[in-house]
């Protein structure tokens, strides 16, 4: 099973959900939303564990946050993973729009400079901004778009710039998102929680809340089992962590 985005550090007891991730074998991304974040976070993947680290600044923060930029650039080569990070354009985030630019552009930059990295990415009201940013930074790494709610041409256009897209349970129950999701190419699918923050069953996601997406992808996918489904996600992990 696949969590490609959780917030580990954000449980009232990260160490307990940590230690029944390994217990059943999971993979997670478990996204920081500051620099500062990093190192506890870090801690909570125990050798041996499936459990990656990435290194994020939030755009929701950003205004707060901007402050952390060096101490990014400090962790960046610590890790192969960034994120969480992206633009969010609703009403309530938009007033720190230039902040969040500022924030993602410096992190595409150096994500750029540094090689590139696997980046999971919040794209919320701003799917076109995102895509403009990820044009204009082009070598930052593999963009996985993550709870994906732009519109249909917004997808098109994120599938032809060779984004990855990560799915959740939360996410699926809308009509909308499970028509986008019919559009994402299958080989470019990874499942997530964006735990605690997602609800499900009225409680936080917990990370292995992320097979209820498996389920749901095999149901909307229509052709394959649900254990083919589970297989196909995890060559995509191994494939995406190749490139
Ligand atoms: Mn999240």
């Amino acid at each position: 099973m696949i969590d490609f985005h959780a917030h580990l550090d954000l449980y009232t007891d990260p160490k307990t959900i940590a230690k029944e991730i390994v217990e059943r074998g999971m993979y997670v991304l478990s996204v920081t939303t500051t620099p500062s974040a990093w190192k506890g976070t870090s801690a909570l993947a125990t050798p041996g564990s499936r459990i990656r680290t990435a290194l994020g600044l939030h755009p929701q923060i950003a205004h707060e946050r901007v402050g952390e930029l060096p101490l990014f650039d400090l962790h960046l080569h610590e890790t192969m993973y960034v994120g969480e990070i992206g633009l969010d354009g609703g009403p309530e985030f938009k007033r720190y729009w230039q902040t969040q630019l500022t924030v993602f552009d410096h992190i595409l930059n150096a994500c750029r400079l540094a090689g590139g990295r696997i980046m999971s990415i919040h794209s919320r009201r701003a799917a076109p901004a995102v895509l403009d940013r990820l044009v204009a930074f082009s070598g930052a790494g593999t963009p996985i778009l993550h709870w994906f709610s732009g519109g249909k041409r917004d997808l098109q256009s994120a599938v032809a710039l060779g984004c990855w897209f990560s799915v959740g349970p939360a996410m699926l129950v809308s009509e909308k998102a499970r028509a986008l999701v019919r559009d994402m190419p299958r080989d470019r699918v990874l499942t997530e929680t964006d735990g605690p923050f997602a609800q499900i069953g009225g409680g936080s996601a917990k990370p292995w809340d992320a097979g209820g997406a498996t389920t749901q992808l095999a149901e909307l996918w229509g052709d394959m089992t649900e254990e083919e489904t589970d297989r196909l996600l995890h060559a995509n992990l191994r494939r995406l962590v190749a490139i």
